[in-house]
C-alpha cells in the first residue's frame, strides 16, 4: 500500500502517498498508542461519518490521548481526502497516534498527537462469502476484560491478538476467527460483530467486552423496525449448535453471512439475505 499515487491527509495538509511517513521512534509503534477508524463512502458520502469521527475522539480519550482536532475538522479532512483522490466509493481510514518527540519511554505527554486520513478502494472484505457464507475458525485467544484494557476503544493494542488469530484462521483455510471473551462468552470476529438467528429471532452478544460496532447498532435498529425480536445477551459457544443462521456486521464486512464456525454450521437463510440487502440499500440511500 505504500508505493502508489494518491494523497494522504497528515496533520492538516495533503501529502503525496509515498511521502506519508513517520519516524522510527514514533511512540505508537513501540507502545501501541494509536486509535483508528474504518469507514466506507458510498456514492460520495461516508456512511455514519460523524459517528465515526466522534468514536475516534472517544477512543483517544479512553487511551488518555487528546486528539487536537474537532469532529468538524475531522469531517472536513475526510471530505478533502476523498476529493483529492477522486474517489466516491472507498474505505476511509482515520488514525491518530502519539508521534516521535522528547519522550521515548512509556510516558509520552510531551510528544505530539498526530492525525492522518487515508482513503482507498476496497471491495468485499470476505470475498465471495456474501453468497456462500464465510468459514470461521475459533480463535485461541480471548477478548480481554474491560478491567484489563479499554475494550470500548478502537485502539491498536486490541488488534494484536486479531492479527495472530486471523493468520491462524487463514492457515486453516478460514476467512476469519471468532473470539470468545475472557468469561467464555461468544464475543466478536477480528474486525466485525456477530449475530445469530433462531426461530425468526436474532441473538447477539452484549457489547460489554467488545466493540459496539456502528454497523451493529445500525442493524439492531433495522431489525427492530422490521419487527424482528433482537436479544442482546451473553451467548455460550455451545449454543451455536442450535442457531440456524449467522452473520457478521462491520464497516468493511458490511453484512456477511457465515456458513461455518469451527464445527458448527449455518444456512445462508432468508433473514440474513434480507438484512444484507436492506443494509446495501441503506448505505446508498
Ligand atoms: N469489532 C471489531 C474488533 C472491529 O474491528 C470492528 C470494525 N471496526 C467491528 C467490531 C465493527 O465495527 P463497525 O461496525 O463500527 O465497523
Amino acid at each position: 500500500y505504500d508505493d502508489r499515487d494518491g494523497k494522504i491527509w497528515m496533520d492538516g495538509t495533503l501529502v503525496d502517498w509515498r511521502d506519508a511517513n513517520v519516524h522510527i521512534l514514533t511512540h505508537a509503534m513501540h507502545y501501541a498508542s494509536s486509535v483508528f477508524e474504518g469507514e466506507r463512502a458510498y456514492n460520495g458520502k461516508i456512511f455514519k461519518s460523524r459517528e465515526h469521527s466522534e468514536r475516534l475522539l472517544v477512543s483517544g480519550k479512553l487511551i488518555d490521548m487528546d486528539i487536537p482536532w474537532t469532529v468538524d475538522q475531522i469531517e472536513a479532512a475526510k471530505e478533502e481526502t476523498l476529493k483529492a483522490n477522486g474517489l466516491t466509493d472507498a474505505y476511509v481510514r482515520a488514525v491518530a497516534w502519539r508521534g516521535a518527540g522528547e519522550d521515548m519511554g512509556v510516558a509520552s505527554a510531551k510528544n505530539p498527537v498526530r492525525l492522518a486520513v487515508a482513503v482507498w478502494e476496497w471491495g468485499a472484505y470476505y470475498g465471495d462469502a456474501k453468497m456462500k457464507g464465510a468459514k470461521l475458525d475459533i480463535a485461541q485467544w480471548k477478548r480481554p476484560s474491560p478491567e484489563t484494557i479499554p475494550t470500548a476503544a478502537k485502539a491498536a493494542g486490541l488488534y494484536m491478538i486479531c492479527t495472530i488469530s486471523k493468520h491462524a484462521a487463514e492457515a486453516k483455510g478460514c476467512s476469519d476467527a471468532l473470539f470468545m471473551d475472557y468469561r467464555g462468552y461468544v464475543a466478536e470476529a477480528t474486525g466485525a460483530n456477530v449475530f445469530f438467528v433462531k426461530d425468526g429471532e436474532v441473538h447477539t452478544p452484549i457489547p460489554d467486552a467488545i466493540l459496539n460496532g456502528i454497523t451493529r447498532q445500525t442493524i439492531i435498529a433495522m431489525l427492530k423496525e422490521k419487527g424482528v425480536v433482537v436479544h442482546e445477551r451473553h451467548i455460550m459457544p455451545e449454543e451455536m449448535a442450535d442457531f440456524e443462521q449467522c452473520f457478521l456486521t462491520g464497516t468493511a464486512a458490511e453484512v456477511t453471512p457465515v456458513g461455518q464456525i469451527g464445527d458448527y454450521t449455518f444456512e445462508v437463510g432468508a433473514l440474513t439475505r434480507d438484512v444484507s440487502e436492506s443494509y446495501e440499500r441503506l448505505v446508498r440511500a
